[in-house]
């Protein structure tokens, strides 16, 4: 609730923005309540510049808006923990985040996660899958049914195999990729999110490591 907020003696708040998917910290921002309301109708990150004492919303000249999936705030409401989509680098030198350099000299370059294009993937076909824009690959394969999906995750995998007999990594490329679109498909024709089969690995996992560690 945003009356829960407790802005300092100049109505500012520090939001830290945090990357939804990557969980990357990619930057520190100052917001005051009116853009932190923008932020709430807009559903795009809007802060206050200390320096220009303006209201700003991140993106506007760069086209690098953040697209806010979640705010928290900390334990005595002082702090915001922006988490956000963002559709370029949150810095204005071009580095995805602020926090690129270490006071110990190592250089560390927070990176957005590289499997970022299976949670757009899977987003895109949830879209193709409600909306069934005409032309699209997608939306025939929804058209067709189930059947045609399962067919084609079975010729998919039979390609994946003759890649890899064949030792060729371009063809293993293609075909592995093609495996994992059309498996995304398969899982939203069954309704069953990608994190829930993530989930899966992940519990795996922890009871491997767990079966070691109680050794
Ligand atoms: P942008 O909001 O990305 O369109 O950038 C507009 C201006 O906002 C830039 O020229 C910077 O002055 C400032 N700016 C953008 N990103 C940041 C940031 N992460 N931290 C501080 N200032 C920023
Ligand atoms: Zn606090
Ligand atoms: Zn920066
Ligand atoms: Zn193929």
């Amino acid at each position: 609730m945003i009356a829960d907020i407790r802005f300092d003696e100049k109505g500012l708040v520090p939001a830290i923005v945090q990357d939804a998917q990557s969980k990357e910290v990619l930057m520190l921002a100052y917001m005051n309540k009116e853009s932190l309301e923008k932020t709430l109708e807009t559903g795009e990150t809007w802060f206050y510049s200390r320096s220009r004492q303006e209201l700003w919303h991140k993106g506007a000249t760069s086209g690098n808006v953040q697209r806010v999936v979640d705010i928290r705030y900390d334990c005595d409401a002082d702090t915001l923990l922006v988490l956000v989509e963002p559709a370029g680098p949150a810095c204005h030198t071009g580095s995805y985040s602020c926090f690129s350099r270490s006071l110990n000299g190592e250089a560390r370059t927070p990176t957005a996660d590289r499997f970022a294009i299976l949670n757009e993937l899977e987003q895109i076909i949830a879209q193709r899958d409600a909306e069934r824009p005409e032309g699209a690959y997608t939306t025939y394969l929804f058209e067709k049914g189930v059947d045609k999906i399962l067919k084609k995750v079975g010729e998919e995998a039979a390609e994946v195999i003759i890649a890899a007999k064949n030792r060729s990594h371009d063809e293993l490329k293609w075909e592995a990729a093609d495996l994992l679109y059309h498996l995304l498909v398969l899982l939203r024709e069954q309704k069953l999110p990608l994190d829930a089969v993530l989930a899966t690995l992940v519990e795996r996992h922890a009871q491997k490591t767990g079966a070691v560690e109680n050794k």
